[in-house]
C-alpha cells in the first residue's frame, strides 16, 4: 500500500500567521502611543499582505505538484498490482503445466506398459476419463477396423465402469471429425447449427449436449477419434479441447504400435491365403475349452471338415483357382459359425476343422449339414464356367466321444473317413 501524500495542515498555516500577526499585534499597541509609528504599521501590514499572498501561492503550488506526485505513485501502484497479477496467473498456468505434463507422462508410460491393443485402449480411455476427473463424462476410443476400414468403438468408460454403447460406429459429430480431421468442440449441442441434434438423438441411447473430439492422427494415417462427452450443455472449454488434442497426439503412436503388434501377432497365428487360423492356435485353443468345458461341465463339439475330390478340381482347373475355392469355402465356414467362441481354422492343406465350445452334439451336427449345403450350393465360376465343391464333415463331442483332445480330433477324423467311404459329401458323427 502507497502512503498518501500529506496536505500541508492547518496547523503550518496558524503557525505562519501568527508569526507575522503577533509582532504587528505588539507594534499596534506601542503605535496606539506614538501615532508616527502608524505609517510605518501600515508599511509593515501592506508587507505582511504582500508576503502572505506570495507564501500562499507557493504553498498551493507545492499542493498541486504533490497532488501530481500522489497520483503518479497510485499509477505506479496500479501498474505494479496489474504485473503482480499478470505473473500470478502465468504462474498459476505454469503449475497447472507442469501437472498436466506429468500427468500425460504417467499417461505415457502407462500405455507403454500395454501388451495388446485391448489393453491400450481400455487404459487409454481410463486414463483420460481419470484425467477429466468427473463422473459425468463418458470417454470413447474409436478406431478404424484394420480389415473392414469401419470406424468402431475400440473401449468406452464412464467413470471406471467400461460401457456399452449404441452408435457402435459413431454418430454425426464423429463423421464431422472424420471428415474434417479437425478437434471439434461442440459447447450446446441443441444451439449448434452444425448438428442435426434429433437425428443424433435418434442414433444415441444416451444424452449428449456438450463434447470434446480430437482425431488420432499418425503422419497421414487416420487411425480413429479420441472423444469425451457430457449430459450436461457448456461441460467443456477450449482449454479442454486443447488437452485432449495434446493426449491424442501423444497417444496416437501407442495405439499404432499396439495395433502393428497386434498385427504382426496375428500374422503369426493365422493362414496368409484363407485368413483363418492356423493348427498350432486351434491346439492351443483347444486346451484352454477342453478343460473349461470341462470344469463347467459343458459339452465342447469338434468338427473336421474336408473338401472331396480337390486333387481332381485342382488338376481341372489349375492350382490358382484351387486356391479361390479353399479361400471360398473359408468364408462360408467363418459366416456360418459365427457365435462368440466359435473358432475355424484351416487344419492344414484342403481340411479344415471347428470348435463349437457349448455345443450339443445333435447341434453340432445339424450346423455340420447346413453347412455343407452352403458349400454344395455355392456357385463357383472359373474360366467362365460354373463349378461347386462338396465337403466331408466328421463331427465328435467332448466329453461323449472323448476324454483328452487328441482322441476328439482323431474321432473327428475316424467320422470324416467314414463319411467319404460312405459317398462323400456327408457329415458324420462319431
Ligand atoms: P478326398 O475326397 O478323398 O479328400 O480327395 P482329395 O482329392 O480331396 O484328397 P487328396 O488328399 O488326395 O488331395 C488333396 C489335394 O489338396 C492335394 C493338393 O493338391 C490340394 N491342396 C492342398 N493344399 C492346397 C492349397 O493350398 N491350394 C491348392 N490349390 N490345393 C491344395
Ligand atoms: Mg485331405
Ligand atoms: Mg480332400
Amino acid at each position: 500500500m502507497i502512503a498518501k501524500p500529506k496536505k500541508p495542515s492547518f496547523k503550518l498555516y496558524a503557525l505562519v500567521a501568527a508569526s507575522f500577526l503577533l509582532p504587528l499585534v505588539g507594534f499596534f499597541v506601542y503605535a496606539t502611543r506614538n501615532p508616527a509609528a502608524f505609517l510605518f504599521l501600515a508599511f509593515a501590514l501592506a508587507v505582511n499582505i504582500v508576503l502572505l499572498v506570495s507564501f500562499h501561492r507557493r504553498l498551493q503550488k507545492k499542493q498541486s505538484v504533490i497532488v501530481l506526485q500522489k497520483e503518479e505513485y497510485f499509477e505506479k501502484a496500479n501498474l505494479l498490482k496489474g504485473e503482480l497479477e499478470r505473473e500470478a496467473q502465468t504462474i498459476e498456468s505454469f503449475r497447472r503445466k507442469i501437472v498436466s505434463y506429468s500427468q500425460l507422462k504417467d499417461l505415457t508410460e502407462k500405455l507403454s506398459l500395454c501388451l495388446n491393443l485391448q489393453e491400450t485402449s481400455t487404459t487409454l480411455s481410463l486414463e483420460v476419463d481419470k484425467l477429466f476427473g468427473d463422473k459425468d463424462i463418458t470417454v470413447i476410443l474409436y478406431l478404424f477396423h484394420s480389415s473392414t476400414g469401419e470406424l468402431g468403438i475400440s473401449s468406452s468408460q464412464k467413470g471406471q465402469m467400461q460401457v456399452s454403447l449404441k452408435a457402435k460406429k459413431g454418430d454425426l459429430f464423429d463423421q464431422w471429425v472424420v471428415k474434417t480431421l479437425n478437434p471439434l468442440l461442440v459447447e450446446d449441442a441443441k444451439s449448434d447449427f452444425r448438428f442435426d441434434i434429433e437425428k443424433i438423438a435418434s442414433e444415441e441411447d444416451r444424452p449428449i449436449r456438450s463434447l470434446i473430439s480430437a482425431p488420432m492422427l499418425v503422419g497421414d494415417k487416420t487411425l480413429g477419434i479420441l472423444r469425451v462427452d457430457s449430459a450436461l450443455a457448456q461441460y467443456f472449454t477450449t482449454d479442454d479441447l486443447r488437452f485432449l488434442r495434446t493426449i491424442a497426439d501423444l497417444t496416437s503412436v501407442a495405439i499404432e504400435n499396439a495395433q502393428l503388434y497386434q498385427k504382426v501377432g496375428e500374422m503369426a497365428i493365422r493362414d496368409g491365403l484363407t485368413g483363418l487360423y492356423l493348427r498350432r492356435h486351434m491346439m492351443e485353443r483347444l486346451n484352454e475349452e477342453v478343460s473349461r468345458e470341462l470344469r463347467r461341465g459343458r459339452e465342447l463339439c469338434f468338427l473336421m471338415i474336408d473338401l472331396d475330390r480337390f486333387k481332381q478340381y485342382n488338376d481341372t482347373f489349375g492350382h490358382t483357382a484351387g486356391d479361390i475355392v479353399l479361400r471360398t469355402v473359408a468364408g462360408i465356414l467363418t459366416g456360418h459359425f459365427s457365435q462368440p467362441g466359435d473358432l475355424v481354422c484351416r487344419y492344414g492343406g484342403e481340411e479344415f476343422c471347428v470348435l463349437l465350445p457349448d455345443c450339443s452334439k445333435a447341434r453340432a451336427v445339424e450346423l455340420a449339414d447346413e453347412v455343407r449345403t452352403k458349400v454344395q450350393e455355392q456357385e463357383i465360376v472359373l474360366r467362365r464356367q460354373k463349378t461347386h465343391i462338396t465337403v466331408s464333415i466328421g463331427v465328435a463331442s467332448f466329453p461323449k466321444d472323448a476324454k483328452v483332445k487328441e482322441e476328439l480330433i482323431y474321432k473327428a477324423d475316424e467320422a470324416l473317413y467314414k463319411a467319404k467311404e460312405g459317398g462323400r459329401n456327408k457329415v458324420v458323427p462319431a
